[in-house]
C-alpha cells in the first residue's frame, strides 16, 4: 500500500503551541473531563467581549460583504489603518502599503513565502511566537534564534544578535510587546534594533498584535514611527486588544525604504492576489475598531479585569518556592522559571503533558517557543482571579513532586 505522506517542505517545520500536548487534552475532554486551558491566547470564551458597536456593525455589513473584496481589503479598512498609522507615528504610509489578511498568521507566513529563498537566514527570537520560526522554515528558510535575556527583562541581547548575523541574514524580527514574555521594548533598545539593522541592510518584522494591551507605566512605541529609511513591516490585527479572535483578521503595513523593496511587493501581490482576499465580513469591522471607543484600556488599568488577572497570576506563582517570573508590562502571558537547582525536570513537554493529566490543567511547555532549557513555562492570565488562584494552587501542589529537596 502506498502511504501518503507530508510534503519536505514540512520536514523542519514544528508548532507545538497546538502539537501533541493538545492532542491529550482532546481525548481528556473527550472523556468527560473540564481542562483549564491556559494554553492559548484566545479572549472570547473567557468571557472577553468585543465592544458591542463592532459586532453591530459587521452585522449590518454582512449583506455587503458577499463578494470577494479588492485582495488587499477593503477600501474602509485600508483608510483606517492607514489613519491609524498617522496616529501612531509611522509616517508615509499609503493605502496600497496596506495588506488585510486572515489573522495576523496568514500574513506572516505569507511575508515569509514572498522573500526567502532556500537556507536564506532571518533572525528571530528566542523565545518567540512560534509561528514566526515555523513559516520561515516552510519559505525554506533557516531561523536563526537571538537570545532575549530574562536577566534584563527579557529585552534581545544586542551582542548576540550581531554575533549571528551572516551574508545570508535577510531579515530580523522582533515582537513588541512580547509573546511569550510580556516585554515591552524602550525607544532606545529600538533605535539599538534599527541600528544593527542598518549596518547589515536587514528587513524589521515587527509583531505589534499586542500594542495596546500594556500595563502600569508600559509605553508601546511601533519601531517603525522610529526610523524611514529601512524597509520595516509592521503586523496588527484585531484578536487581542479588540477580542476577535475568531474572526480573522489582522493587517500588514509596509514602510520607510518601498523603493528598495520593489520586487519583494511584487512577490506579495502575487500571493495576496492568490488567496482572493482575506474574509471580508470582518473587514468590515476594523474601520469601527480603530475609530469607535477604546474598551481595551479598562481592562488595562488599575483595577480592570486583565490587570488585577496579571497581578493575582504574578503574585501567585512568584510565591512558590523556586519560581520566579519577570512581571509582564504587555500582552496576556507570563513566562516563568523554575529553578533548575530545586527542581528536577528533564523534558518539558512531559512535565506538561503529567500536569494535564493529573491536573487537568493545560500550559505550554517553554521549549515549544524555542528555547533551549526545559524550565520555563507560558502561563495565559485570561481565567477570572478566582480560577487563576486555583489554578496556581494545584500547579504548586503538582510542582512540589518534581522537587530535588
Ligand atoms: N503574533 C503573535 C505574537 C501572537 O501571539 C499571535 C496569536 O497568538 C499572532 C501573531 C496571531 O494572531 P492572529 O489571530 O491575528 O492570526
Amino acid at each position: 500500500m502506498d502511504m501518503i505522506g507530508q510534503s519536505e517542505k514540512l520536514a523542519k517545520v514544528c508548532y507545538d503551541i497546538r502539537g501533541p500536548v493538545l492532542e491529550v487534552a482532546k481525548q481528556l475532554e473527550e472523556e468527560g473531563n473540564r481542562i483549564l486551558k491556559l494554553n492559548i491566547g484566545n479572549p472570547a470564551p473567557f468571557g472577553f467581549e468585543a465592544p458591542d458597536e463592532i459586532i453591530q456593525d459587521v452585522i449590518r455589513n454582512l449583506s455587503n460583504a458577499q463578494g470577494y473584496s479588492d485582495s488587499k481589503g477593503l477600501f474602509s479598512a485600508r483608510k483606517a489603518i492607514m489613519q491609524e498609522c498617522q496616529k501612531i507615528g509611522i509616517d508615509g504610509v499609503d493605502i496600497d502599503d496596506i495588506y488585510l489578511g486572515n489573522g495576523v498568521s496568514e500574513l506572516i507566513v505569507m511575508s515569509m513565502q514572498a522573500l526567502l529563498n532556500n537556507n536564506d537566514e532571518v533572525l528571530v527570537p528566542a523565545p518567540d511566537y512560534p509561528l514566526w520560526t515555523a513559516a520561515v522554515s516552510l519559505a525554506g528558510g533557516n531561523p536563526v534564534h537571538y537570545i532575549c535575556d530574562e536577566q534584563s527583562d527579557w529585552y534581545p541581547d544586542i551582542d548576540d544578535i550581531e554575533k549571528k548575523i551572516t551574508s545570508r541574514t535577510r531579515a530580523l524580527v522582533l515582537i513588541n510587546p512580547n509573546n511569550p514574555t510580556g516585554a515591552v521594548y524602550s525607544p532606545e533598545l529600538l533605535m539599538e534594533l534599527i541600528r544593527v539593522a542598518r549596518k547589515h541592510q536587514l528587513i524589521l518584522f515587527a509583531d505589534e498584535i499586542y500594542s495596546k494591551i500594556l500595563y502600569d507605566d508600559a509605553v508601546h512605541t511601533p519601531i517603525a514611527s522610529l526610523c524611514d529609511d529601512l524597509f520595516i513591516v509592521t503586523f496588527n490585527g484585531l484578536s487581542k486588544s479588540y477580542r476577535l479572535a475568531g474572526f480573522r483578521s489582522g493587517w500588514m503595513i509596509l514602510s520607510g525604504a518601498r523603493e528598495r523593496a520593489a520586487g519583494y511587493i511584487e512577490g506579495l501581490e502575487i500571493l495576496s492576489n492568490m488567496r482572493l482576499c482575506a474574509n471580508v465580513p470582518a473587514q468590515y469591522a476594523v474601520q469601527t475598531a480603530l475609530g469607535g471607543y477604546q474598551s481595551i484600556n479598562e481592562l488595562i488599568i488599575p483595577g480592570g479585569r486583565l490587570r488585577d488577572q496579571r497581578d493575582t497570576a504574578y503574585n501567585a506563582l512568584t510565591q512558590i518556592p523556586g519560581v520566579s517570573c519577570v512581571k509582564p508590562k504587555g500582552a496576556i502571558y507570563m513566562f516563568p522559571r523554575l529553578d533548575p537547582s530545586r527542581y528536577n525536570i528533564v523534558d518539558d513537554q512531559q512535565f506538561i503533558l503529567e500536569l494535564l493529566e493529573r491536573e487537568k490543567i493545560l500550559l505550554v511547555q517553554g521549549s515549544a517557543f524555542n528555547i533551549q532549557d526545559t524550565h520555563h513555562l507560558r502561563i495565559v492570565f485570561l481565567p477570572t482571579v478566582d480560577v487563576l488562584q486555583q489554578a496556581v494552587t494545584k500547579f504548586e501542589k503538582f510542582l512540589a513532586k518534581w522537587s530535588r529537596l
